[in-house]
Parts: structure tokens; C-alpha cells; sequence
């Protein structure tokens, strides 16, 4: 009988409105009801690094493996550190400007 949706975060059904938002009573995550209250189908798209952390715009991420950049001689090292991601959505995509310059990863 209950609209609110389980915690995105801890998936408890012990949660609650106050106000605005959703709270919940396990781990104290709050989120807004206007993006909660679609339900399971909200479309969003979810990026994660090889470790299963969700990505978020801004973030660094490390390089597991050698990339090659397709239409050049570059390639990116094991271990190159990428200190601001953007998230270009679609397919799962992400830009990342290195010091070598700005590049497109694809999620493979
Ligand atoms: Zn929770």
C-alpha cells in the first residue's frame, strides 16, 4: 500500500517523507521525492568504474589498462590518473581531459 519507494542507497523499505524528501531510517539517506516517486523505470544512467564505485561528473578515475587512442600514435598508460570526468550519457561514455589531452572512453 506504500508509494515510497525502498533506499537507493541501502535498499531498506524503512523509509519515510519529510517534506521534500524521502528519508531513511537504516542508514539516513535522503533523497528528493520528485526523482523517487517514478519507481524502478527512471531512466537513469548509472556509470561505474572497473571496482562497481558509481561514477559521478568530477570525479578522477585510474586507468586498469593501456588505451589506445583511436586516429593517433597516443597511448594511455596503465595507471594514468584522470582527475575530471564528465559523464556524456548515451552509451555510457565518458570525456576525460589528461594532460595529453581531452578524450572519450567508452565503457567496454
Ligand atoms: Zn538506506
Amino acid at each position: 500500500m506504500s508509494t515510497i519507494p525502498a533506499c537507493p542507497q541501502c535498499a531498506m523499505e524503512n523509509t519515510y517523507p519529510d517534506g521534500e524528501n524521502y528519508v531513511c531510517a537504516d542508514c539516513g539517506y535522503e533523497w528528493p521525492m520528485a526523482e523517487g516517486a517514478r519507481g524502478e523505470d527512471n531512466g537513469a544512467a548509472v556509470v561505474k568504474d572497473a571496482n562497481g564505485n558509481v561514477l559521478a561528473d568530477g570525479d578522477a578515475v585510474v586507468l586498469i589498462k593501456d588505451l589506445k587512442v583511436k586516429g593517433s600514435s597516443i597511448t594511455l598508460k596503465m595507471g594514468t590518473k584522470v582527475k575530471s570526468i564528465r559523464l556524456a550519457g548515451g552509451d555510457h561514455e565518458v570525456d576525460c581531459k589528461m594532460d595529453a589531452g581531452n578524450f572519450m572512453l567508452k565503457k567496454v
